[in-house]
């Protein structure tokens, strides 16, 4: 059994030597208890969190532990009633080859996910949940609207754009780099999206939203919001679900305070700025989801996009690439047979 352990800390960018990949036994399940063999494990941006010890809504991977992730596993062996050797199941199981999970912590697959496993890790599980709940509940999208969202490309940004031409909005995206904006755009039918490497974007996202912006779907921070704030309209609404291009900051950047642009924008516009943590605000609505969503899956509206990457020990090298933009697509690693 092969495990990657969080070997040290990070600060800043995480690089190889805050990973070590072990050799373990492989482990026991008990009464109620599943042994589960890895077949696709999920790399998300909140694992950035996990690697420190900042206080964070969740609890940081101890050194020396087993990298915590959620992954799509065979069950192997089970000593509980619900499952039997065979079924496949999702669940929080970290970065290893097998695991030993308590029944009532997994969840089975079921309907279009049986087909493709993988998707359970994207617009049919947790980066899906969020895209729908942030934008829905917070976001609260009206015909006729303008919903930005960056991370364009990702599970998360892909589906918000895809729900919000759903309900009828102008749906304009940010990605980096031309192929993933022209990607955004005859894939997953944005109205337009914006390189946010490029120059200019403040000018260029004007040009695309001349009707001011009503919703932003907050995935990145930064520069993109930096651009976004002026073009907010009265009563805009921002879930603010990540701010991936802060999570290798070591500190605050030196400048001009402009806590108070914020601020002062927040008031004379009236703007409802909400954070969100999936589960922990909306795990018990999780059921209207996957119904809403499998309907709409069912019914081919909607698309996504994987960047799969082959191997277990290849999980740290695609997750540094993550927090830069390398992947293209929901990124997961193969670690078993399907
Ligand atoms: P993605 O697969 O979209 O990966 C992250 C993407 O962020 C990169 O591919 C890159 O896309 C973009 N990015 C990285 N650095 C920058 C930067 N400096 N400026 C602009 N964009 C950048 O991830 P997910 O869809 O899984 O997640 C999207 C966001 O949602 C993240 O912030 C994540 O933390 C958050 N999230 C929050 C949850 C919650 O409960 N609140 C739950 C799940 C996700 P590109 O190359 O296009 O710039």
């Amino acid at each position: 059994n092969r495990r990657i352990v969080l070997a040290s800390r990070p600060h800043g960018k995480p690089v190889d030597d805050n990973f070590r990949l072990e050799k373990a036994p492989l482990p026991q399940a008990k009464d109620g208890q599943l042994l589960l063999r890895t077949v696709w494990l999920s790399l998300d941006p909140y694992m950035r969190g996990r690697m420190s010890d900042a206080p964070s809504y969740a609890a940081p991977v101890q050194i020396g532990e087993v990298m915590t992730g959620g992954a799509v596993s065979r069950v192997v062996e089970s000593k509980s009633a619900d499952f039997k050797a065979g079924d496949l199941v999702v669940g929080s199981t970290g970065w290893q080859d097998y695991s030993v999970a308590d029944a009532k912590a997994v969840k089975k697959l079921e309907g279009a996910a049986l087909k493709q496993p993988s998707l359970a890790l994207g617009v049919l599980g947790m980066p899906g949940f969020t895209a729908f709940m942030g934008l829905l509940d917070i976001g609260e999208p009206k015909p006729g609207e303008t919903l930005v969202v960056a991370a364009a490309t990702g599970p998360v940004g892909s589906l918000v754009g895809q729900i919000g031409k759903i309900k009828g909005c102008r749906v304009v995206g940010i990605a980096g780099g031309e192929e993933k904006c022209r990607y955004a755009v005859e894939h997953f039918g944005f109205d337009e999206c914006l390189d946010h490497r490029a120059p200019d974007l403040d000018k260029r996202l004007k040009a695309a939203c001349p009707d001011g912006i009503d919703v932003y779907f907050e995935n990145v921070g930064g520069a993109v919001f930096d651009a976004v704030l002026p073009l907010l309209n009265t009563k805009a609404r921002i879930p603010v679900c990540g701010l991936v291009s802060q999570y290798n900051a070591t500190g605050l950047k030196d400048g001009q305070d402009r806590l108070s642009l914020l601020t002062g924008t927040i008031l004379k516009k009236r703007m409802r700025v909400q954070g969100f943590i999936i589960f922990d605000d909306y795990g018990h609505r999780y059921p209207e989801f996957a119904k809403q969503m499998s309907e709409w899956f069912e019914a081919g509206k909607i698309k996504f996009r994987e960047d799969i990457v082959e191997g277990l020990e290849s999980a740290p090298q695609a997750f540094f690439g993550l927090l830069e933009g390398k992947n293209f697509g929901k990124l997961v690693v193969r670690v078993g047979q399907d």
